[in-house]
């Protein structure tokens, strides 16, 4: 993929792009699959002429290609919406909504993402008990806990697939025997999981799954919720019954379509692709180490194959992302990118025991298909300069 440059003391310098988990360049194969569905195939897929039909058909491909990412029971299963925020609002407003009477009880762990606490924490204030339920030191979901709080009226447990922050991938299979021996329902976020690591939602007893087209190289503008047959949701977007009635709204076939293509250049290439990434973060991780303290966030195995996060003391996140762009064109993150515009520290750094000025410091890298083993001496030597200049001014 064309990786623009920057001019720095008359040197040019190729882009460093290491923030995959914030937002993905769509693959060309994916733009050349999906184009034609913005001008010639344009229709509306509700409309019984040809030029709808074939948008319709399209919509089904795509249905079936994300169904076979996950191996979901059928196609019908997967709903498409506007992307992850939807999917995860969707999941957990309607089935707690729709399955009311089983029970006004809803639970999350600790570092689900925003667009999972906060439409939980909406349910809340319509008068949902919320539990939140934590996590230990690497970002694993506290089983023990888990036991303990969920009960039969329990109607919606959210536990994210992996962690976009601190890349620990949770123990899901065990997490949904416990939610199916005391409670009901089982959502996962699996945003920053699918596409780099197997996902499985019939061996691993999932009833909701939450899938982003952007987070697997396909167009913005697109997601996915996977709902087990006879799970029973109350759709949130009530309008022309698109979607079996979940989703109102005339569908974004480009993107849907796009995002289909998406998860099947995803499932044939990430074996391979993953164990690429995973060779070059595990070098990244032993180097970074090696600067003075510097520790890894999130846990050191159970994690997704692209993703180092760290934390360094004495310095602030911020200052290491500005740095690193402004003076080598490298761009990484400093947490979730939806909350860095914050200065607060991330809720994720936090609920695993950090504290705050311990969780200003972090620095979060995930690899992409544009990335390559040369960049990592690159990278190294960006990153010790940076945290030195910066230690050098720290007032700390
Ligand atoms: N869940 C997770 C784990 C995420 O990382 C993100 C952001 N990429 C979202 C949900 C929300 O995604 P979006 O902003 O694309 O709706």
């Amino acid at each position: 993929m064309p990786t623009p440059s920057l001019t720095f003391r008359g040197e040019s310098m190729r882009r460093i792009y290491l923030d995959h988990a914030a937002a993905m360049p769509v693959d060309p194969r994916v733009l050349e699959f999906a184009e034609r569905y913005l001008q010639r195939d344009f229709g509306n897929p509700s409309s019984l002429y040809s030029v709808g039909l074939e948008a319709k058909r399209a919509i089904e491909d795509a249905r079936k290609k994300v169904a076979e990412l996950i191996n979901a029971e059928k196609e019908t299963c997967i709903v498409f919406t506007s992307g992850a925020t939807e999917s995860n609002n969707l999941a957990i407003k309607g089935t707690a909504l729709r399955n009311i009477g089983k029970g006004k009880k809803v639970a999350a762990s600790a570092i689900e993402h925003m667009s999972v606490l906060n439409p939980l924490k909406e349910l809340q204030k319509r008068g949902f008990e919320l539990t939140n339920i934590p996590v230990d030191s690497t970002g694993i979901v506290d089983t023990e806990k888990l036991n303990d709080i969920l009960t039969k009226d329990t109607t919606v447990t959210s536990i994210m697939y992996a962690n976009n922050e601190i890349g620990t991938i949770e123990p899901i299979k065990e997490i949904s025997e416990i939610v199916h021996e005391n409670g009901l329902y089982l959502h996962v976020d699996a945003t920053a999981a699918a596409g780099r690591i197997p996902i499985d939602v019939q061996n691993e007893g999932i009833d909701l799954l939450t899938l982003s087209s952007n987070d697997i190289y396909g167009p913005q503008g697109a997601g996915a919720l996977y709902i087990k047959p006879g799970v029973r949701l109350q759709s949130i977007l009530p309008g022309g019954g698109q979607e079996r009635g979940l989703r109102s709204g005339t569908e974004n076939v480009f993107a849907i379509a796009g995002m289909g293509e998406a998860a099947r250049i995803a499932k044939a290439e990430m074996v391979q692709e993953c164990k690429r990434l995973k060779g070059i973060r595990d070098d990244l991780i032993v180097e970074m180490l090696k600067i003075d303290e510097s520790y890894l966030t999130g846990h050191p195995t159970q994690r997704l194959p692209h993703h180092a996060s760290f934390r360094f003391s004495r310095i602030e996140g911020e200052s290491i992302l500005l740095n690193m762009d402004m003076m080598y064109n490298i761009q990484v993150s400093t947490g979730s990118a939806c909350t860095s515009r914050t200065l607060e520290p991330s809720h994720v750094l936090l609920a695993i025991g950090l504290k705050h000025e311990e969780a200003h410091g972090s620095m979060v890298i995930t690899l992409g298909r544009s990335n390559a083993f040369e960049e990592i001496p690159i990278i190294t030597k960006a990153v010790k300069e940076t945290v030195q200049r910066l230690r050098e001014l720290s007032p700390l």
